[in-house]
């Protein structure tokens, strides 16, 4: 992890978990191992109540009623921009909220990318990218006649700076990256990396899924253009995200998608749009999911990153200890700056085959390509098994799914 220097001591991690109501469940009849984070996270009770509060006490639009509700659920949805804002030490003005991390990146791609773009232009995207940060950019290509080129990594799932930089040529525009990869669990030296893309004058895209859940991000101090999260992935419900841009980028982008909500005045002859964020944010959007997504940043704030950060490095090795027991096992990605995300495959075994006696026993993993098709052709493996883990994980845990893991192993031979 990125190297927590004390390991958390102070906090009573049971009583954190207490606070996750669905990790107290059965399936299939033996206790619940979830380790399926990077998919989705669990969600506090304080994440639950505040949605099933709005919903009681306070629903109605945001920015049109001046009644009483419509005030309270503007000023709710507002105050948790700038609980996020705050978290990653932005402007809330600067911070769109969007469904998610795929929205954003496709609000980068067609109204930053597709107005510049042309025929002769490169997108740079890295090997590790999850399809959210490829499929858009293909489209955003298809249509202007710019090329992707694609930074490789190595064995080890580490990107290799040397071929990034030397890939970084004049016809770059734009360069892609995870911050922390959903497959591998790498985290990238994004700061270092932006650093390098802008004195050539290429616009960076971060991919910020995989890191908002486990670290403490500073954007600023990041360098980059623009920052893409999802919610749910943070113990914020699904539905909910943002991007994060810089200014001069949100002022002069087009507006993505038209409705309400995102003009200042419509004419049939012409329409004034709204200044940013809200020249983004067209229609009626998730305001219940993302009051929610303010709950969850309070709830991690509280917690704060730096102990979740220690925490999860301490199960992380825990877990990757306890896996060595695995006959035939092979761990799909060993970097030496990891987030506790585990892909591996053991030998004889299809991943799904193993996703699925393992559920039997209670535990969650994801099996599958992770919507990372190129990178599962690099490592030449159609899927993986992963396991994610998060701060409300236990020691416990990790020795029930290696337990199972092992039975299930036996069974398959
Ligand atoms: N990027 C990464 C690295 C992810 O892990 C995910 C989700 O798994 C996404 C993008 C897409 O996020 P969403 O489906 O919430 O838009």
């Amino acid at each position: 992890m990125n190297a927590p220097l004390v390991v958390a001591t102070s906090i009573d991690w049971a009583a954190v978990r207490a606070d996750f109501p669905l990790l107290t469940r059965l399936v299939h009849g033996k206790p619940l191992v979830y380790l399926d984070s990077a998919n989705t996270g669990q969600k506090p009770a304080s994440v639950i109540e505040t949605v099933d509060d709005f919903y009681r006490r306070h629903n109605a639009n945001v920015s049109r009623a001046v009644h009483a509700l419509g005030s309270e659920a503007t000023e709710s949805y507002e105050a948790a921009r700038g609980k996020l804002a705050r978290h990653l030490n932005v402007r809330s003005d600067d911070l769109v909220l969007c469904s998610g991390t795929t929205f954003a990146i496709n609000l980068v791609a067609y109204s930053w990318a597709l107005p510049r773009l042309q025929p002769g232009d490169a997108i740079l995207l890295t090997r590790m990218e999850h399809h959210a940060n490829i499929v858009p950019w293909q489209l955003i290509a298809e249509r202007t006649g710019a090329k992707i080129k694609v930074a490789e990594i190595t064995p080890d799932g580490t990107l290799d700076l040397d071929a990034l930089y030397a890939a970084m040529t004049s016809d770059v525009k734009v360069f892609g990256v995870a911050h922390v990869s959903n497959v591998l669990g790498t985290i990238n030296p994004v700061r270092e990396i932006c650093r390098e893309a802008r004195r050539r004058g290429i616009v960076t895209v971060v991919d910020g899924s995989q890191a908002l859940p486990h670290m403490a991000v500073d954007i600023p101090s990041i360098g980059c253009d623009f920052y893409a999260f999802t919610g749910h992935k943070m113990c914020g419900p699904t539905g909910t995200g943002a991007l994060w841009a810089r200014k001069e980028h949100l002022a002069v982008m087009p507006p993505f998608l038209g409705g309400g909500e995102m003009i200042k005045e419509v004419r049939f002859d012409g329409t004034v749009f709204n200044d940013p964020p809200h020249r983004f944010e067209a229609g009626t959007p998730n305001i219940a999911g993302h009051i929610g997504l303010g709950a969850a940043v309070d709830y991690l704030d509280a917690l704060g990153m730096a102990n979740v950060a220690a925490r999860e490095a301490e199960l992380l090795a825990h877990l990757l200890e306890e896996m060595r027991q695995i006959d035939g096992l092979r761990i799909i990605g060993t970097a030496k700056d990891k987030a506790a995300v585990v892909s591996f495959l053991v030998e004889g075994a299809h991943a799904h085959d193993l996703a699925t006696l393992l559920d039997l026993e209670g535990v969650a993993v994801r099996s599958g390509h992770h919507c990372a098709h190129p990178l599962m052709q690099f490592f030449g493996v159609a899927a993986t098994c992963r396991a994610s883990l998060a701060f409300y994980n236990t020691h416990a845990e990790i020795e029930a799914f290696v337990a199972a893991l092992l039975k299930v192993r036996r069974l398959l031979g």
